[in-house]
């Protein structure tokens, strides 16, 4: 059984980077670079140092510090080997159910195609913890700019099926409170939903983070994961459709909203 502490802090103008790090061998890896002088900070901050980059995607937010990262610590670069030529500095690459050993614990590489072609969710099963990048966010998801609406749906529900509902997720960007505002207008009349947006309303106006969030959260309150929901195809005229296609609608809505 491995633990692993982590430690989340934002960056950029909505971002959050994380460190991993594994008490007993005391390798630390950062979930993506965004930027390379916050991740260093937060390595000075902990004192952990860091051993590895593990990157979630291919997105200038998610790898524009590899490079600096690498020529100040040494670090290895762990990500997606479909990715291989459009992540600079790549070292180690992986594909779906691979196991990458971060010291005693394992991360554990779910291919998760959609908002990018070669994304990547990693979760540490003996942790309790997964980093999910801008798949899915706390009652949203990623944009789908690479693959199909089927495709990110897929993603989506096998994350759910997954991921056991204790799991601590971390998602790639602060952007609960406007998922929040959009998921009550899917899902009305969701009273866990209803909840979580007036307790979201209390820690942005704090200025406290939102995240990490746990599958069982996502599960009760994420429009983008209830996609068989009966009260949500009610609300959108959908009650005989696929539910890609429920959740095809739920995305094109929130781009639109
Ligand atoms: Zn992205
Ligand atoms: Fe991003």
């Amino acid at each position: 059984m491995s633990v692993l502490d982590v430690h989340m802090f934002p960056c950029l103008s909505d971002n959050y980077g994380v460190l991993v790090h594994d008490p007993v061998s005391g390798a630390t890896a950062s979930i993506d670079a965004p930027d390379a002088d916050a991740v260093l900070a937060a390595v000075a901050e902990t004192g952990w140092g860091l051993s590895h980059v593990i990157v979630t995607h291919h997105h200038w937010d998610h790898i524009g510090g590899i490079p600096k990262l690498k020529a100040e610590t040494g670090c290895r670069v762990v990500g997606a080997a479909s990715d291989a030529h459009r992540i600079e500095g790549l070292d180690e690459a992986v594909a779906d159910g691979d196991d990458f050993a971060l010291g005693q614990a394992a991360l554990r590489a779910i291919a998760v195609p959609g908002h990018t072609l070669g994304h990547l969710a990693w979760w540490c099963p003996g942790g309790g913890v997964a980093f999910v990048g801008d798949t899915l966010f706390a009652m949203g998801c990623g944009r789908v700019f690479e693959g199909t609406p089927e495709m990110m749906w897929q993603s989506l529900d096998r994350l759910q099926e997954t991921l056991p509902d204790d799991t601590l997720v971390y998602c790639g960007h602060e952007y609960t409170l406007s998922n929040a505002k959009f998921a009550v207008t899917v899902d009305p009349d969701n009273p866990v939903l209803r909840s979580r947006l007036e307790r979201v309303v209390e820690l942005r106006r704090e200025g406290h983070p939102t995240l990490p969030t746990t599958m069982a959260q996502e599960k009760a309150t994420n429009p983008f994961l209830r996609a068989r929901d009966a009260g949500i195809r009610k609300a959108l005229g959908l009650e005989a459709a696929k539910d890609w296609e429920v959740f095809a609608e739920i995305r094109s809505r929130k781009d639109h909203f």
